[in-house]
């Protein structure tokens, strides 16, 4: 097991490496070099609790961590940061099956990776005996920055810097990040949405002289977005882990396939799926589930990926992206890892904005199925599902929820499926509140916050509580080509 470039163009690394470096200097994606299949023992998965099975599926990548090593990882972050036993909670509502991946420090997916995340790299720089410190730049929608930063706060060696549009997250999760504490976090919101603030990140990462500057500084870079293996690595464990809980309840039986629905932005948790079923899950069908920004749905509905389109923002925000990132390694998989194809699909998309997979790679997507919902059907899948079964999801999980309803009205389906739940109602507490009663124009968020929890009887998150009194630290607004210099500034270089 190593790691290589989808771009073909660097040496191959061993996983620690290749999640030190994060993205590869030739500006693709580490991949690990096969898929090993599992398939033989499922059967004796069913009955791991999830840091075992994050132990035994993390075992056959990170094949140079030793096996202390990796458990201590494990300790450190599912063990430590969420509550015992409510690491993935699967919730059966009427037949559907709500993965619920919001019980982490931050209320969002995004911990699942990056809270243990941070250990991987922080294992990998003390293995490879690097000299140097580590700056880790991130760009965010508005849930991995603030995961990011928890996961990486005060960690030797590492400094974190997070960028944010200004304008393109929820007030919470900008709270969240403002406010955010440690020795070594530094936030930036940018003037401009969230694609500019990831290709500003990639610019930074690409620019040899101020890398070579940073260098003679004692730093090199790094990233916590999905571009970094090691944040993808560790979301494959929840795939298995709600195949291992479904067949446990008695809901199926093992080897029967199931399907997932994910709200997909970056590509990054669908891809994690993706290569659970290359590893040998039983996976029907992956439903790719888009919002008003609906590139992907048109990719997979025509093979054409087409970015030249104006960003939407809608509420759900953590989606608001027109170049997923990920998909480069989903392309690298149906081009039958052929670098050379891979080269042109992205020149093409790099310079015209566009590309389109041939006939060959589109046979290879049918794994894949997706579906898009608009904001006016995001409202009212809150509304239907909280009225119906008293199930109060997020605007996240309501746009799954919707591509659900449409892919099993087209297809009648009736496969047993697992909707990926990606975020607390409470992260986006005013368009939650508003799907379910006609408000007036109230920007206090805490007192929607409170009204949704009398309503909806439902308890507010701790960490959303806590908000309240916490100071604003972080307070700088950049523009979006002035990237260099905040970092310039933060490092005091
Ligand atoms: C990041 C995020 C997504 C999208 O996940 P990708 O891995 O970027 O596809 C969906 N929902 C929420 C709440 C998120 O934070």
């Amino acid at each position: 097991m190593f790691y290589l470039s989808t771009r073909g163009f660097e040496e191959n690394l061993t996983s620690s490496q290749a999640i030190i470096k994060g993205i590869c200097p030739d500006g693709g994606l580490y991949v690990p070099s096969e898929f090993p299949n599992i398939s033989n023992e499922l059967s004796n998965l069913i009955a791991l609790d999830y840091s075992q099975l994050a132990f035994f599926i993390l075992n056959k990548f990170l094949v140079d961590f030793t096996n202390d090593e990796l458990n201590s990882c494990l300790v450190n972050s599912y063990e430590c940061k969420f509550k015992k036993g409510c690491i993935a909670p699967i919730v059966n509502i009427n037949e559907n099956f709500f993965l619920e991946l919001y019980h982490g420090p931050t209320l969002a997916f995004k911990d699942m990776a990056l809270t243990i995340m941070p250990h991987l790299l922080k294992t990998s720089i003390d293995k490879n005996n690097l000299n140097k410190k580590v700056l880790i730049l991130t760009a965010t929608s508005g849930d991995t920055g603030k995961a990011a930063l928890e996961g990486f706060k005060n960690i030797n060696n590492v400094k974190i810097m997070v960028f944010f549009p200004e304008k393109g997250v929820s007030s919470i999760q900008k709270l969240q990040m403002r406010t955010q504490e440690g020795n070594n976090t530094y936030v930036v919101g940018i003037n401009g949405n969230f694609d500019d603030a990831q290709n500003g990140v990639k610019d930074v990462f690409n620019d040899n002289e101020f890398n070579q500057k940073l260098n003679s500084k004692g730093y090199i870079l790094s990233s916590a977005n999905s571009i970094n293996i090691g944040r993808l690595l560790p979301q494959i464990v929840y795939y298995f882990y709600s195949y291992t809980n479904l067949v446990k309840q008695g809901n199926i039986n093992i080897f029967d396939k199931i399907n997932f629905v994910v709200p997909t932005g970056n590509f990054g948790n669908i891809l994690a799926g993706y290569y659970a079923k290359m590893m040998g899950l039983p996976i029907n069908k992956l439903i790719c589930a888009s919002n008003d920004n609906n590139v992907l749905y048109d990719f997979f509905s025509t093979g054409i990926y087409n970015k030249n389109r104006k960003l939407k923002l809608t509420t759900s925000p953590s989606m608001d992206i027109l170049i997923s990132s990920n998909l480069e390694r989903l392309l690298f998989e149906i081009c039958n890892r052929d670098s050379k194809t891979l080269n042109t699909l992205i020149n093409n998309l790099n310079n015209k904005g566009y590309y389109e997979i041939s006939d060959d790679m589109k046979v290879k997507l049918d794994s894949f199925q997706s579906e898009y919902a608009s904001i006016e059907e995001v409202k009212t899948t809150i509304n239907k599902v909280f009225n119906n079964y008293n199930y109060l999801i997020d605007t996240h999980t309501a746009v799954a929820y919707c591509a659900y309803e449409k892919y099993k009205e087209k297809t009648n389906d009736n496969t047993k499926t697992v909707i990926v739940s990606t975020a607390s109602p409470y992260k986006f507490s005013k368009d939650v509140l508003n799907s379910l009663l006609e408000m007036d124009d109230n920007d206090n968020e805490f007192e929607i916050i409170k009204t949704l929890s009398n309503i909806t009887n439902t308890e507010i998150p701790e960490s959303i509580k806590i908000l309240k009194d916490k100071n604003v630290i972080h307070k700088d607004v950049y523009e979006k080509n002035n990237l260099k210099v905040s970092i310039e500034n933060f490092l005091k270089v």
